[in-house]
């Protein structure tokens, strides 16, 4: 199961002062606080999921390598990374001023300023097997919205910019009486934006922001796994009237290798070998990711043994070191012998005995329980 993504644990978005980080986790820690909800488990499992998602986003740096990587950037941020919580976030700090701000979260005024943030984009960007582990460059070419050249971004022929709408007074919002209600309906002239354009420009027709195409450079550190998300904060879409940009994600999709499988940060490989050399063991080369390494064949070694080489897997992306290449061996029977290799392997066999008989006796049982 992909583990929850911190901001909406939080229920904040992406752009959340530490103020607004610490509301929304103060909240959420006082509601399923184990003390409050005893023996409620799914309370706890909520509050230790609040606790690390505030843990991470209220260190500014923890918060950067999540923002560009999600949980794979956090250092550990695996199984039992963020094993304990308590203590790491200072609970007397978050309760300390509770009831001063607890009401005064999420005003009017910060959803508004929201509304006219521009979007943020997505792009998927596919990426060779070996790029994900050693990192590349990639110039990209996204399609977003930009300020309008000609007037600046104001949106208006003179560069005066809009003016407050006439008809809901800047409000966006009609009120009208219906019955004993009071109700409102958004503005049409204004489209509820509160302010209009009188003198529209020709080229983005008071838009203010038109659709270029540019170019980018993403650099792919090493170490990256398939879905992980880059983020470039204001490389989105240009907000309506010269407001704050969106941020751009690239979401890298890594190609299938021939050879190579990767897990985690571990590479896996099937190597052929022969019988002598896995009856009397080796010293062979094999092809790494990277150029050749040496694999030492023990004697004696069964087919379908796997064998580890360590260090010779995928860089860890935020730390140092690398994952394992394990390698399975697959011992190889001759399909065609010559009359020489054939005598030779009759002499060995005449000086072997093995009793063919099977070595499982799970088998036998299992069938009998089928037919009893
Ligand atoms: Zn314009
Ligand atoms: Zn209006």
């Amino acid at each position: 199961m992909s583990k929850a993504d911190y901001y909406e644990v939080l229920g904040v978005s992406r752009d959340a002062s530490d103020q607004e980080l610490k509301s929304a986790y103060r909240k959420l820690a006082l509601q399923h606080h184990p003390d409050r909800n005893p023996g409620d488990h799914a309370a706890e499992e909520k509050f230790k999921e609040a606790s690390e998602a505030y843990q991470v986003l209220s260190d500014a740096d923890k918060r950067a390598a999540y923002d560009r990587y999600g949980h794979a950037g956090i250092s550990g941020g695996g199984p039992g990374g963020f094993g304990g919580f308590s203590g790491a976030v200072d609970l007397g700090d978050i309760f300390g001023d509770l009831f001063g701000e607890m009401f005064n979260v999420g005003g009017g005024q910060q959803r508004s300023a929201r509304q006219h943030r521009g979007d943020d984009l997505r792009f998927d960007l596919a990426i060779d097997f070996e790029e994900a582990i050693f990192g590349t460059e990639k110039e990209i070419k996204i399609r977003r919205l930009e300020a309008c050249e000609t007037c600046k971004g104001s949106g208006s022929a003179s560069g005066r910019g809009p003016s407050v709408c006439p008809q809901c007074h800047g409000r966006g919002q009609i009120r009208y009486q219906q019955g004993f209600f009071s109700v409102a309906r958004t503005c049409s002239t204004c489209s509820g934006r509160g302010s209009i354009i009188s003198d529209p420009c020709q080229t983005c027709r008071g838009e203010t922001r038109l659709t270029k195409e540019i170019k980018l450079t993403v650099k792919v550190p090493p170490g990256v796994e398939e879905g992980t998300r880059i983020r470039y904060t204001g490389e989105g879409d240009v907000g309506r009237g010269g407001a704050q940009s969106g941020d751009l994600y690239v979401v890298l999709a890594i190609r299938k290798h021939d050879f190579f499988e990767r897990e985690g940060q571990n590479l896996h490989c099937v190597i052929p070998i022969s019988f002598p050399q896995a009856a009397l063991g080796a010293d062979i080369e094999i092809a790494g990711v990277d150029g050749p390494v040496m694999l030492k064949i023990p004697e004696g070694t069964q087919s379908g043994k796997e064998l580890r080489l360590r260090g010779k897997g995928v860089p860890y992306l935020n730390e140092k070191g690398r994952g394992d290449l394990i390698v399975r061996v697959v011992v190889q029977i001759p399909k065609k012998l010559t009359r020489a290799q054939r005598e030779l392997i009759t002499e060995l066999s005449n000086s072997m005995s093995v009793e063919n008989k099977p070595t499982s006796p799970g088998l036998l049982d299992k069938m009998k329980d089928l037919f009893s």
